[in-house]
Formats: structure tokens, C-alpha cells, sequence
């Protein structure tokens, strides 16, 4: 049977707020499979900040290339296999690119437990989770992100006070129950009343809704003694507010700038960093992927957590690969809580 592929194309590199109009559908066949290469029926695409910074010439993660299927991670079923590994019907993960079938080399993808095994349950605690799971809580860009950035970089500790930017976000939504987890006061910050309401329902002790309230006079109300941690995900303005008032000896984590990414070529920097020098603080950046030896142990933790229900992520899942690049601009406009997905 000849499949047909649905893509999403880049049509014009964006100047400035990403439209919907900077991309397009096209439609093509899938081609014959060559020497280990498989075909993966697309079931969930991650909608991710950092396709942003592709989409621009010299991204910071690669390139999109006019006329090709952005990049984007997601879940899938193979459907063909000439690869060794993987046999049709197998459940996998890898880069998937904003399209309904990916053809690719077999070894980008990695097949996932969705079974609930009893080897499941031996090898990770994991009994057995939904497909998209893999793209959340244990989500490279998602999960283990919040658990690098709060626990290992940011060595949030019981009693530490801790600031979440982006907080009702999927990174944010994580890094939040995972502080709460180690016993710390966790305030998340996100735009408008009914983001601060859900932060709440994640088990925040309080939330800034930075669009209608005084992000300093919030701060100073709700943490007198200082911010222990910081873990930004949005940088600019906001990040100089918390800077204002770090405790001694803070740890300000930089995962992420979304409030920078349509001007990557003139980010705003920090204008108070020398909070940093004068209270004895650290500020320390990451990305997830130089903390690949340790994905088995944080996989293994966060689904504890989650089988004990300590964490949860809510989805909001658009459906058709028509709705990707409305689902792209929601992840700037903020029009989502938790994690943001695409079904194909
Ligand atoms: P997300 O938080 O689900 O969505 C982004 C959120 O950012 C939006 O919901 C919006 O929420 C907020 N936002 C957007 N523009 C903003 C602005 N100008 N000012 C303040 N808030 C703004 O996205 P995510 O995928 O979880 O990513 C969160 C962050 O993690 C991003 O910065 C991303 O780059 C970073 N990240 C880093 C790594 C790493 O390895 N270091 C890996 C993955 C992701 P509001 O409605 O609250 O404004």
C-alpha cells in the first residue's frame, strides 16, 4: 500500500513572533524503505521551545531547512522495518519531525515500555505508562529536564525556598512537584489568575501571576528571607526581578529564555548579576543532554514519583499535524497549562 505523508513545512524564516503563516502543509508520498530504515506511523509530537531557535538561520539546536519537515521529538509505531531492532507494531520514540509518518535510519529511534509487564516493573518501576509519557514526565525535554535543572543542578534541598518561571508550563509544571517533593516552599510565576489557580492544584504554595501583579512585590511578601533557587525558563525582566533578591548562597538555574527566543541574535542579558557575586550566589546553565549517563536513574525515580502520585502532568493535545503551527504559537502566547502535544 503507497502511504501518503502529511508535513509541516518552514515557508518563510519568521522576523520576529512566530506566525502561523511561517509554515505550511504539504502533502508527498513515502518513499521505498533503504538499508535500516524503518516507517513510523506518527502518534505524538512534543512541542517543544527549542524548534523555535531552529527555524532561524544558524539555530542554536540546527537548522530547519526550507522545504523540510521541522524538526520535533514525538512517539510512534513502526509500520515497515528493514532495521535489525525494531519490528512493525513496536512502539518507539526519537525524531519524528512534524509530519503523520517519519521514514529514517532504524537506530534514531528507541523502543519504549508502554506494556504493563512485570519486566516493566523489575526494571524501572514503570507498570506500564501511556505512549506520551515518554514526551512528559519522562520526556527528555520535559521531565528530565526539570529533574537535571532542579535536583542536580539546582540541588534543591527540604527548606530551601524556590522560584519557578514558566511554572503552569510542562518543564515548570515538573520542576514545581519535584521541589515539593525535596520538601522545599515552592512559588511558581505564570500570566494570569487561572495559571495561578492550577499552580496551586500541582501542590505550589503560592503563585505570581506576572502579567497582572508586581513580580518584586510578590517576591518580597512571599519569600522575606530570600529566593533559594531560582530555575528560569523565560530569562529577560523577569529574571533581573528574582536576581533582585536571591538569598545567599542561591543557585539560579538557567534552563531555558522563552521570552528571548524571536530575537536570539539581541538576547536581553542580566542587568543585576552582580546579585550573584554579592550574595555569594551561583548561576548556572544547562541542557539536558550532557546529562545522558544519568536518564536510566532520573527515568527510574520520576516513575516512582508518578506511580505514587507525586507527580502529575496535565496535557493539552491538539489534534491533526494541521494544528502544529497553532500549537507552535500557543507555546509562546502560553495558551496551554502542562505539556503541550500534537496528534497527528
Ligand atoms: P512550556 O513552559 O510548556 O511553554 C512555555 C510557557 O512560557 C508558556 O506557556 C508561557 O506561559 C511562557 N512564556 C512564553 N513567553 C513568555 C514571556 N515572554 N514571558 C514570560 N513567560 C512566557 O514550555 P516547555 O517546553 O516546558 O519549556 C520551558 C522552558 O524550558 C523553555 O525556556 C525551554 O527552552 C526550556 N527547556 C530547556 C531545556 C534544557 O535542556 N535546558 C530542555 C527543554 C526545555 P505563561 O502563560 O505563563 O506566560
Amino acid at each position: 500500500m503507497v502511504l501518503k505523508n502529511r508535513k509541516i513545512v518552514l515557508k518563510n524564516r519568521p522576523d520576529g513572533a512566530l506566525r502561523e503563516s511561517d509554515f505550511e502543509v504539504v502533502e508527498e508520498t513515502v518513499g521505498e524503505l533503504e538499508n535500516d530504515e524503518v516507517i513510523v506511523e506518527v502518534e505524538h509530537l512534543s512541542i517543544d521551545a527549542f524548534i523555535r531557535t531552529t527555524l532561524n538561520v544558524n539555530g542554536l539546536h540546527g537548522q530547519a531547512e526550507l522545504g523540510a519537515p521541522i524538526i520535533a521529538l514525538g512517539t510512534g509505531r513502526v509500520v515497515k522495518s528493514q532495521f535489525a531492532g525494531l519490528n512493525q507494531g513496536d512502539p518507539v520514540f526519537g525524531p519524528m519531525g512534524a509530519q503523520t509518518y517519519a521514514k529514517m535510519h532504524g537506530s534514531a529511534y528507541r523502543k519504549i515500555r508502554i506494556e504493563a509487564t512485570e519486566a516493566n516493573e523489575k526494571n524501572n518501576g514503570n507498570a506500564g505508562v501511556p505512549a506520551s509519557t515518554y514526551l512528559g514526565i519522562l520526556g527528555m525535554t520535559t521531565g528530565l529536564t526539570a529533574y537535571a535543572g532542579m535536583l542536580i543542578v539546582g540541588e534543591v534541598r527540604q527548606g530551601d525556598t524556590v522560584v519557578v518561571s514558566a511554572a503552569a508550563g510542562a518543564v515548570g509544571t515538573v520542576a514545581c512537584q519535584l521541589a515539593k517533593i525535596k520538601g522545599a516552599k515552592v512559588i511558581g510565576i505564570a500570566g494570569g489568575p487561572e495559571k495561578v489557580d492550577y499552580l496551586k492544584g500541582i501542590g505550589c504554595d503560592a503563585g505570581i501571576d506576572y502579567k497582572n501583579e508586581d513580580v518584586s512585590v510578590r517576591l518580597k511578601e512571599l519569600a522575606p528571607d530570600g529566593v533559594d533557587v531560582f530555575f528560569d525558563n523565560v530569562g529577560g525582566d523577569l529574571l533581573d526581578q528574582v536576581l533582585d533578591q536571591i538569598a545567599q548562597g542561591a543557585r539560579v538555574v538557567i534552563c531555558g529564555a522563552i521570552s528571548q527566543y524571536h530575537h536570539l541574535e539581541k538576547v536581553q542579558g542580566p542587568a543585576l548579576y552582580l546579585r550573584v557575586a554579592e550574595r555569594n550566589a551561583s548561576m548556572r546553565g544547562f541542557t539536558v543532554d550532557h546529562y545522558q549517563d544519568q536518564f536510566d536513574k532520573m527515568e527510574k525515580d520520576l516513575s516512582l514519583w508518578m506511580a505514587k502520585g507525586e507527580l502529575t502532568l496535565p496535557e493539552h493535545i491538539e489534534q491533526g499535524i494541521d494544528n502544529f503551527p497553532k500549537a507552535m504559537v500557543m507555546l509562546f502566547s502560553g495558551g496551554h497549562k502542562g505539556k503541550l502535544l500534537v496528534t497527528p
